[in-house]
Formats: C-alpha cells, structure tokens, sequence
C-alpha cells in the first residue's frame, strides 16, 4: 500500500520504533477527515502482519499473511468499527474481541486489532475496551483511528502513543491535490484553493471537487454579492438554494459562515486567512460592511442553524437572512 506524501514522517517514526523494538503496544491515530488515517493504519496493520516486510516497513503484498489480509480472513486481524457511518459502536462488539485477544497468532509473529472511530464507541463498549488496553499483551498491536479525540476517555488517551495528522497546506499536499484532479479528469476546480475550503485535509478536497462543492460555494459567493447589489431577490435567492440544501443538511448555511468568518478573522488578524480564501469581489463586498455587522450577522447565521431542524419554515428562514444580509 503506497501511503500519501504527507504521511511520511509519521511512518518513519513508527519504523524507527520498530527498529529499536520500542513500537507501543498501542497506537491513536489522529487529525481531521480526509486525511486519510485509516488508509495509514491498514498499510500498518498489513506491515505488522505481513511475514516478509520489505525495509522501509512495507508489506510485500505476497506473504501468505498479505493475502490473507487482501482476502479479509486474516486470523490474527481484528476491526472493530460502526455498523454504519454515524451509528454507535455497541458494548458486543468490544466482548467480541475477548475470545481473539485470548488466542495466539496463528499465522503471524503478531496479532493487530483495528477500531475505526474509535470515538464513537458508546460508554458500555469504551469501559469495555479499556480492560484490553489495560492488560498489554506482546504480540498484540492496537491501533485506534478517530478525528475526535476530545470524545475518547482520557483513561484510553493515556495507555496510546499518539500520532498526529496534522492539516497539511503544504506546496507537497497541494500537488497530490493536483495531480488526483488531473487523474480523476475533474476541471474547473482549483487545488489550492480545495486545500484551504478543506482546511489542509487533501482526501476532503477531493471530495469537495467530486462532489461540486467548490463549484457550488462559488455560486453561493455570487449570489451574496448580487444580493448585496439588489441584482436579485432575497426570496429568488432563497428559492434557489434551499433546492441545494436539503432537508438533511445546510449546506448553504454552513458556507455562508465560513465566508464571513473566513472575512472576519481575515480583517482582524490583518493577514489572509490560510483556511479558507473567500473571493475577491466578495471580500471587497464585505471590506465595506463594519466589523461590528458581520459578527452579529454570524449569530444570525448560528440562530438560522439551530433553527433549521425545527418546524420552522426553511424557506421563509433563509428568505429573512438574506433579506438582512441585503441591508447589512
Ligand atoms: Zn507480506
């Protein structure tokens, strides 16, 4: 598994660990989505299983143990991970995992167990898992992935060596976005500025470009600023992207705080903000409306997004912010 460029000193720090036999017997790997952590730790997983490991600690994709793992019937592997995206990691799923820490690897030197969103085990389960992590066994490696690392008990936090995934905004990361937009035949889009809507997660900027977000937040800014300019209606503009956010999100809410935050902590620290760039008629747009209306004007938005779920009127909602926005 090749890993991505900006994950190369974390895999150098776990080879040097290696190396010296001092690898902790569990592992926490954080950082935002789309920094592609679980990619990272199954390349670790087939490493640690893998029989004939090449120097810089990649797998041989070979082994009998490589194909095992390929082939997801490794005896000596262990995932434990939600049921579905969003959903709990329940209290059996960590029982589960008793009998496999009790065997001895069968085909490997070392056995690995893998939680996926770790920070999504419920109590019963996280109470559960501390017992294994509490009783360190040899040839057993944990590894744990989650971007919320607030949500895990500190009692878990303690036993792991962290290893961070920072956002990358790097001239490096930028690249791969590049190159990926290239291969993946996307055009109109602009690495860079996918990196910073991403806050430097290159995985989520891809998506972003799949998806059409870029192309839709480009759109968002051009109906702000033909507001500002009673170029359209408040109520055209809100017909409009309600179609886009759907009932099961706000999309258009939660980009227009970026755009004025973005602005804001742009004008206070003096310095362009490196997470998100809004666009220049936009900024030139808000330049003129005082700081004082913007920060009030992001409560309204905070307001409208608390409000969204409840019986309330969306349309109606979006119409007023808008229409406020309008005489900001
Ligand atoms: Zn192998």
């Amino acid at each position: 598994m090749t890993l991505y460029p900006w994950q190369i000193a974390q895999w150098n720090n776990i080879r040097w660990a290696v190396e010296q036999n001092r690898l902790s017997h569990a592992l926490l790997l954080t950082g935002p989505e789309g920094m592609g952590k679980s990619h990272f730790a199954q390349a670790l997983v087939t490493s640690l299983l893998c029989q004939s490991r090449g120097e810089n600690l990649q797998a041989c994709g070979e082994c009998k143990s490589c194909q095992l793992y390929r082939s997801d019937s490794h005896p000596d592997f262990f995932k434990i991970a939600p049921e579905e995206p969003g959903k709990q990691i329940g209290v059996d799923a960590v029982r589960a995992l008793g009998k496999f820490v009790a065997l001895k690897p069968q085909q490997s030197i070392h056995k690995c167990i893998l939680v996926e969103d770790t920070h999504m085990m419920n109590s019963n389960a996280a109470n559960a898992f501390l017992k294994t992590l509490e009783e360190p066994n040899n040839n057993t490696h944990l590894i744990l992935v989650t971007n919320q690392p607030a949500k895990l008990l500190a009692t878990i936090k303690s036993r792991c060596q962290m290893i961070q995934f920072a956002p990358d905004l790097s001239e490096t990361s930028q690249q791969w976005v590049e190159q990926e937009l290239v291969r993946l035949n996307i055009v109109n889009c602009d690495a860079e500025q996918l990196l910073r809507m991403s806050s430097g997660a290159p995985l989520q900027a891809i998506k972003y470009a799949q998806d059409g977000t870029q192309l839709q937040i480009d759109a968002l800014s051009r109906s702000l600023s033909e507001l500002s300019q009673n170029q359209t209606s408040a109520g055209h503009a809100a017909e409009k992207w309600l179609k886009i956010s759907t009932e099961s999100d706000f999309f258009v809410l939660d980009w227009y705080y970026r755009i004025i935050h973005s602005q804001l902590l742009t004008v206070t620290s003096g310095r362009e903000n490196i997470s998100f760039t809004v666009s220049d008629e936009m900024s030139q747009i808000m330049s003129k409306i005082p700081i004082k209306g913007l920060f009030h004007f992001l409560d309204e938005i905070e307001k409208s997004k608390r409000a969204w779920f409840t019986q309330v009127n969306q349309r109606l909602l979006l119409e007023g912010l808008f229409l406020r926005w309008q005489n900001l």
